[in-house]
């Protein structure tokens, strides 16, 4: 091992981590070096490799690792489930990054229900269904967990339907234990999105400034429910992170556009992941941390933290329009983003519009009904008054439906945030026109 391994403070929602560790330490695979903030939300980080650290600073901690590895690790000491989810400084792995422990500050009232969020929304991502497919007990493990903790008498995996060997490996043990059962998603994006799923399981659209407390519920994503049953059950910190990595891979070899990593150790670089899946095609536009719909570009200097899901290596840009609108979705890549991405497909951004269930909500957009469009032709026109010769979007599946269905008709093209890193897979990019 010659490459360095990076841990930034800032890992999830709330303060950053505070070191504990000296440069020139030695540190074992899942010693603690930085502690969650006494005064407010934040969670401990481990270090996912044996090794000597070589700097502190305010922002990361850099371990240069042994050659030697081993897959121990140093284990949890507390002994309490809750106590252990905190002390593991689990967070959100579905790429939210809240601290895990949080969700349980207040408890549910009677028949209140857990749910495991296993809708995997992101088209690319496959590594939560992967895990499910592989140990489905430990996802149940973990929900049963989560259950106790809250309170909960009900527990549910929101699935998309189409999954059907890992709804076929939970349903085959779901009569071991008590209170769970499988609610089958139709295959939409943003079906992830917390208030989407709580609509799907009980029927009621929560304002965007409800929690899903208010529906009597915890929303848990999948990952973080089988690390939640290691944590308590073999009191093992948050050291490893399951993830996709593809696109535009060296040779472009079909097998490998899409690959999925389990455990792969928190601070290795984004170099090494695309490294591990062949390397990446030098004709590749940009590399994107995360998803598709809300990844964020990335270097190969970066890392993965606890919240990466994604690598994906995405296919050149094309040229843009000169002038371009864009339409932003709550559940889409947000403003900033969408800028970055028209300034590399050439186009100056004239108009900014978002779509209409679009709500700002402390400073980040909220959709009041996810993934049900409510009419996009307004909005469209008003990009087109702009000046507009083209539309880049963001928009849920329904709603990029809807600007397919308006929007080449006033003569204007249609690009979305997805293009690069659904091209470069070969997957069907969101362009759909309902019949
Ligand atoms: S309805 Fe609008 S804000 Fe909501 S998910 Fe669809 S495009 Fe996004």
């Amino acid at each position: 091992m010659s490459e360095l391994y990076r841990f930034p403070l800032k890992q999830c929602i709330g303060k950053p981590s505070v070191a504990v560790i000296q440069t020139g330490a030695k540190v074992k695979r899942g010693e603690m070096i930085a502690a969650k903030p006494q005064d407010g939300l934040g969670a401990n980080i481990f270090s996912s490799i044996a090794g000597t650290v070589v700097s502190v600073n305010e922002t990361e901690i850099v371990v240069d690792p042994d050659e030697k590895q081993s897959a121990g690790y140093v284990k949890l000491k507390k002994k309490k489930p809750l106590e252990l989810i905190e002390e593991a400084g689990l967070v959100g792995l579905g790429g939210a990054g809240f601290p895990t422990y949080a969700k349980f500050s207040k408890p549910l009232g009677e028949k209140g229900t857990v749910i495991i969020n296993a809708a995997e929304c992101e088209p690319i991502l496959s590594h939560n269904i992967a895990r499910i497919e592989k140990r489905p007990e430990q996802l149940l493990r973990g929900l049963e967990i989560a259950m106790e903790v809250a309170g909960a008498t009900n527990g549910v995996v929101a699935i998309k339907e189409y999954h059907k060997e890992a709804i076929d490996a939970l349903r085959k043990i779901l009569g071991n234990y008590k209170g769970m059962r499988i609610v089958p998603l139709i295959d939409m994006y943003p079906m992830g999105e917390e208030r989407a799923i709580i609509r799907e399981v009980f029927g009621e659209v929560l304002p965007v400034t409800a929690l899903p407390l208010e529906a009597n519920a915890i929303v848990i994503n999948a990952e973080t429910a089988c690390r939640i049953a290691e944590a308590v059950d073999e009191k093992k910190p948050l050291i490893d992170k399951d993830m996709t990595v593809g696109g535009k891979i060296a040779g472009n070899a079909q097998d490998k556009l899409v690959q999925v990593f389990m455990d792969v150790a928190i601070g290795t670089p984004v170099q090494t992941m695309f490294d591990r899946a062949g390397g990446v095609n030098p004709d590749c536009g940009e590399l994107i941390m995360g998803g598709p719909f809300t990844g964020k570009r990335t270097t190969m200097e970066d890392v993965v933290v606890k919240t990466t899901g994604g690598l994906i290596a995405a296919e050149c840009f094309p040229k843009g329009p000169e002038k371009i609108g864009l339409l932003v979705c709550a559940c889409g890549a947000n403003k900033e983003r969408m800028h970055q991405l028209a300034e590399s497909l050439g186009s100056k951004v004239v108009g900014v519009e978002c779509c209409k269930q679009a709500k700002e909500v402390n400073g980040n957009l909220k959709c009041e009904n996810p993934g049900r469009c409510p009419g996009q032709v307004q909005k469209v026109m008003a990009l087109k008054k702009a000046g507009a010769q083209a539309v880049l979007i963001g928009n849920c599946t329904d709603c990029s439906n809807t600007v397919m269905s308006c929007a080449p008709k006033m003569g204007l093209p249609v690009y979305h945030c997805t293009d690069g890193a659904l091209r470069a897979v070969n997957h069907k990019i969101v362009r759909a026109i309902k019949k």
